[in-house]
């Protein structure tokens, strides 16, 4: 505890060991008091029950959901078959609607994308196919646009 003297004539405080007021140099001091304690002043908030930290949500493996089978799955389905059918056997008009199925197939399906890739693919396939033998039996190209350059 520290203690500190008053000088009398000016009123200021002084050390202890001070001969002389540091303030106005006089040499009378008054009885020596306890400084005045500094108490810290802990305001200590009323107590509250603290909630108990809330445990995380265990972790649950996310499910992958099972992609319904949907009409536009079967739409991809339809697609693929009528292409390969106006590909290779009969009703090569069913390359157009192929194509259709399949790109409606590839964007609203949930499965089967390589597969509306593919009836996609083979439907114009065979639409180019179909379209030059067409031409040339029309004799719209002639049969030098559809043989090689060193053939002749
Ligand atoms: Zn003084």
């Amino acid at each position: 505890m520290k203690y500190m003297k008053k000088c009398l004539n000016c009123g200021s405080e002084n050390k202890n060991e001070n001969a002389f007021c540091s303030v106005c140099g006089g040499a009378s001091f008054a009885e020596p008091t306890a400084a005045p304690e500094e108490i810290p002043v802990h305001v200590m908030p009323p107590q509250q029950p603290v909630p108990p930290p809330m445990a995380p949500p265990p972790y649950i493996r996310p499910v992958p959901a099972k992609k319904p089978f949907g009409i536009f799955d079967v739409l991809t389905i339809l697609g693929f078959v009528s292409s390969l059918v106006g590909l290779f056997s009969i009703w090569v008009v069913l390359e157009p609607l192929a194509v259709i199925a399949s790109v409606i197939g590839f964007f609203k399906g949930s499965r089967f994308k390589g597969l509306a890739a593919a009836g996609i693919v083979i439907s114009i396939i065979a639409f180019i196919i179909i379209l030059f033998q067409t031409l040339y039996n029309g004799n719209i190209i002639g049969k030098w646009a559809i043989e090689g350059a060193l053939n002749h």
